[in-house]
């Protein structure tokens, strides 16, 4: 297929602008791709294991200064990081690097501290590759009361589709009065979609650090295959249970807009990747089984109370005991007289007491027990998960591994089975399911 007039977005994470080295990379990927005329990037990210990540560190200096301590030597190390792309790039930033201490210093808002990263990488990306800087504020629009404005961005990207190559940084963007306002951690991949959508352009190019989606997270468990093809809705259920790829919001955008997202390595871009696709290619993957993904640290709460199944708004008023303080739900199992709801146990930010004082009036159940941060949850993802073969094989080899299940959710996605186990049992679990669901 002839693609010499085609667009493509492309976005490039941390981990592939965090050297200069690795910068001449992308200038690689850029100039021997004609369909590519916007790039969208992240600040930068670890260099190596143990290295920090830019966005971690300006998070860490605004910390700092709101709490008295000095942020020097915090800031010394993104200053330093930003110099040497700077000098690969051969382009000046000493004022933009002294405007940012100047602005970490008088307390500017989280936000605004937290954007610089990808502000200052797309300026120095922008001129190494001899594109145009488009700041995300002139281009990714929030409503007054900071919820992402699609018809405001829409008109405002048609505008850039007209200006030839960009470079536009990921993760933020702009409330009406100027105010920056970030997405959620990993936004930069919200903002590429989102780019992609607003000019139109054919594809979205997703350049990270690893070869597109893999069967597990190859941290956890071994013999991980390369997954070539997903579609949205697989991608959904596997970033939402941890699959550490893509950010989980980024499909929304292009979804919509019909534009298939396609996820290589920087370092190794001959190595071809995961194309995500409309969901009617939903047969084209060979395997059953997708993938599997999972997190560790979920709370259970588990109310009793004999005759709850007679009782209406019971799990109505419970659920609104959570939404009351901001805490997002993960699973509810219930069975005739007792419920419980799973929660990520980061959400819970020390508000466990609360919780069950609120529990405890608005309920009135005969017992609450908590579990605390004990379990984990793995989702197999696959069009066949609901056969009885793969969910045989799921409880049996776990039940070969020794591990226990403590929680089985089922049915609501026709995509993925989730199972709950506890967390000191994760990984045995993971390559456990793996091994016998993604191997074959
Ligand atoms: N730099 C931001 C983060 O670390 C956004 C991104 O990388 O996509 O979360």
């Amino acid at each position: 297929m002839n693609t010499d007039n085609q667009t493509a977005v492309a976005k490039f994470g941390g981990s592939s602008i965090a050297t200069p080295e690795r910068l001449q990379l992308v200038g690689n990927i850029v100039h021997t791709d004609p369909r590519i005329k916007y790039v969208v990037v992240s600040a930068p990210g670890k260099a190596q294991q143990g290295d920090n990540k830019v966005t971690d560190l300006l998070l860490l200096a605004h910390q700092e200064v709101s709490t008295g301590v000095p942020f020097t030597n915090t800031f010394a190390i993104i200053a330093q990081k930003f110099k040497a792309l700077a000098l690969e790039a051969r382009v000046a930033i000493e004022v933009e690097l002294e405007a940012i201490r100047y602005g970490i210093a008088s307390a500017k808002p989280r936000d605004w501290v937290a954007s610089r990263g990808e502000y200052l990488s797309a300026k120095i990306t922008a001129a190494f590759l001899g594109f145009t800087f488009i700041d995300a504020t002139e281009c990714i629009c929030f409503t007054a009361g900071g919820k992402f404005d699609k018809e405001a961005t829409r008109q405002k990207l048609q505008s850039v589709a007209k200006q030839g190559p960009a470079v536009i940084p990921g993760f933020y963007g702009a409330l009406p009065d100027g105010t920056i306002k970030t997405f959620p951690r990993g936004g930069s991949d919200i903002t590429g979609a989102i780019v992609a959508a607003g000019v139109g352009a054919d594809i979205y190019l997703n350049y990270t650090d690893v070869p597109g989606f893999l069967t597990a997270d190859p941290k956890v468990v071994s013999g991980t295959r390369q997954i070539p093809r997903l579609t949205f809705r697989e991608v959904r259920e596997l970033s939402y249970a941890g699959a550490n790829v893509l950010q989980a919001e980024t499909v929304f955008p292009v979804r919509e807009a019909g534009i298939p997202i396609l996820i290589l390595s920087t370092f190794e871009p001959k190595k071809g990747g995961t194309l995500i696709c409309p969901d009617q290619s939903l047969n084209e993957n060979p395997h059953d089984i997708t993938g599997i993904a999972g997190r560790e640290n979920f709370t259970r709460v588990t109310l009793e109370r004999a005759g709850m199944n007679e009782e209406h708004g019971f799990a109505e008023r419970a659920l609104a005991v959570f939404a009351h303080n901001a805490i997002s739900v993960e699973h509810m199992p219930s069975s005739v007289d007792s419920l419980s709801i799973v929660v990520a146990h980061s959400e819970l930010n020390g508000r466990l007491e609360t919780v069950r004082q609120g529990l405890q009036t608005d309920c009135a159940p005969d017992n609450i027990q908590i579990a605390q941060n004990e379990m984990a949850l793995i989702a197999v993802v696959g069009k066949s998960v609901l056969g009885e073969e793969t969910l045989a094989v799921i409880v049996s080899s776990l039940r070969q591994a020794h591990i226990p299940i403590r929680m089985i959710n089922l049915g609501s996605s026709k995509l993925s089975v989730i199972i709950g186990v506890e967390n000191a049992s994760f990984k045995n679990a993971m390559q456990t399911l793996h091994q016998a669901l993604c191997t074959k």
